[in-house]
């Protein structure tokens, strides 16, 4: 649990998998090598050149406010295209509740973009139907993304899979009325608001805590590894629009250098968070100490 003024945030996971460095294009052996120190075998393996990958739930306790920020992958939702997250069966909302939430209690499900790891538990399934998880929560998301994504718009370009994410995770919460559709750049409540970084997809956006002169800012997937910090020029194959996903990740790494905010990353392994320090041209993480 780390503490930001009022706000405390601590982190649910689902699941922890391993990937290939592959998943970087431009990825260097000898870059990883260099930052073996701090590195290995936490965040990275060298023998088998593989990252730790964490898929997790941020939880953020205002005062009188329970927010989240993504929900993963969830259970039983059909995903071939995607086999990790293919009809999972794991105790997420047992989880939940040893982190003392009950789906009745959170107010706001913020989500930082609309890929197969971030939404999965918008939704259970009750009776062959999908149905909104959190029941009294209002569901965060942008604008833009919605309009990448829903069948119904840009969505009906997409792959066959990318609809049925929209399908059975997003359209039931926005049937509900439970759906809150935002441009990216709104104050949600006193301390908490969005910034748009734009890249990995569309409508992404960071969730930014500040309270008592603490800032923590929730960066969803503009970096997948901390190595990125180091190498800011590394996508991922993920990255739906590689251009504009370097340039979101190097403003951000200024960003958070230049305040000394608190980063949290939507995979990094355990403690998930940590610093960025400038370190002559380029940058250095300093993990947080849980
Ligand atoms: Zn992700």
């Amino acid at each position: 649990m780390f503490r930001f003024g009022e706000v405390e945030i601590s982190v649910v996971p689902e699941l922890m998998l391993r990937e290939p460095a592959s998943l970087y294009p431009d990825f260097a052996p000898e870059v990883a090598q260099a930052e073996l120190s701090w590195l290995a075998p936490h965040f990275y393996d060298p023998a088998s050149q593989t990252f730790a990958s964490s898929i997790h739930t941020y939880v953020l306790r205002f005062p009188g406010r329970l927010v989240i920020v993504d929900t993963g992958g969830g259970n039983a939702k059909d995903r071939p295209a995607s086999p990790r997250f293919h009809r999972l069966n794991e105790p997420y909302l047992e989880r939940l509740a040893l982190a003392g939430v009950t789906p009745e209690a959170v107010d706001l499900v913020v989500l930082t973009h609309l890929h197969v790891d971030h939404v999965g538990w918008n939704t259970t399934l009750v009776d062959d139907r999908w149905v909104p998880t959190f029941p009294k929560a209002r569901y965060v998301f942008s604008a833009t993304e919605r309009d990448a994504r829903d069948p119904a718009r840009g969505g009906a370009s997409k792959p066959a899979a990318y609809q049925d994410i929209f399908r059975d995770s997003v359209q039931p919460v926005i049937d509900s009325g439970q759906a809150w559709i935002v441009e990216g750049t709104e104050t949600l409540a006193p301390g908490l608001d969005l910034m748009p970084i734009p890249g990995h997809a569309p409508g992404q956006m960071a969730v930014r805590i500040r309270s008592q002169g603490q800032e923590a800012l929730l960066i969803g997937d503009v970096m997948h590894q901390p190595l990125q910090v180091r190498a800011p020029h590394w996508n991922s194959r993920y990255c739906e629009d590689q251009e504009t996903a370097r340039a979101t990740r190097l403003k951000l790494l200024d960003y958070a250098a230049e305040t000394g905010c608190a980063i949290f990353a939507g995979h990094f392994a355990h403690p998930h968070g940590g610093h960025v320090r400038r370190d002559g041209e380029g940058y250095r993480f300093e993990p947080l100490v849980a």
